[in-house]
């Protein structure tokens, strides 16, 4: 595969913040690629992982933010595990998926952006996922509350969504972990 990269259009890059977030030196990363070969939705993206490291060493800005793979990574780290220099690709991914929403370039990627912030609700307010309510969110932010609806009955019946949110999960610490996570974030105090 032949990967274009575009010139950088702003004159600060990301690398240094990408850097602090995710806690990854990407000064290690030698292209050898073995984490795109890995990727399972590389063959889907139009930005591969390699890529994304090598745009930000050569000091891609915001543009950089509109990378596909950001939505549709499922970090599920193969290609750290893959990596000879233990670079975390996942975390830098991360990293941009957090900016994207900062920056609100997220809005280019369809729904994604929502399906990720209803997730977070829920495990926020729930203190683990609830998938009936994250549904039920989603779909009354897409405004197409009818579509796919069924399957809902069947699943419900072979016990694969659950009518009542979990209760062993201890929501206060779960409520912590949020705010201390915003609060590293400049968002609440
Ligand atoms: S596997 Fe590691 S060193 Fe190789 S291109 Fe990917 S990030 Fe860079
Ligand atoms: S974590 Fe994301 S980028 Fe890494 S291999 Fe998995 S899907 Fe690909």
């Amino acid at each position: 595969m032949t990967v274009m990269i575009k010139k950088p259009t702003t004159e600060n890059g990301l690398r240094k913040i990408v850097e602090e977030m995710s806690g990854v030196d990407l000064g290690t990363c030698y292209q050898c690629k073995k984490c795109t070969s890995g990727c399972p939705v590389a063959r889907l993206t139009k930005s591969v992982p390699s890529e994304i490291i090598r745009r930000l060493h050569l000091g891609a800005g915001n543009e950089l933010l509109d990378s596909d793979l950001i939505w549709m990574c499922l970090s599920c780290e193969t290609c750290y595990s893959r990596c000879p220099m233990q670079i975390n690709t996942a975390a830098v991914i991360d990293a941009l998926r957090v900016l994207a929403v900062e920056k609100k370039a997220a809005v280019q990627q369809g729904n994604v952006p929502l399906m990720n912030s209803m997730f977070l609700k829920t495990v926020e307010s729930f203190g683990r996922t609830y998938d009936l309510a994250m549904i039920m969110a989603y779909k009354l932010g897409t405004g197409s509350i009818m579509s796919d609806t069924e399957k809902f009955p069947a699943m419900l019946q072979k016990g694969k969504m659950a009518l009542l949110p979990h209760t062993g999960a201890d929501k206060q610490v779960v409520k912590r972990i949020f705010k201390k996570s915003q609060q590293s974030k400049g968002i609440v105090k």
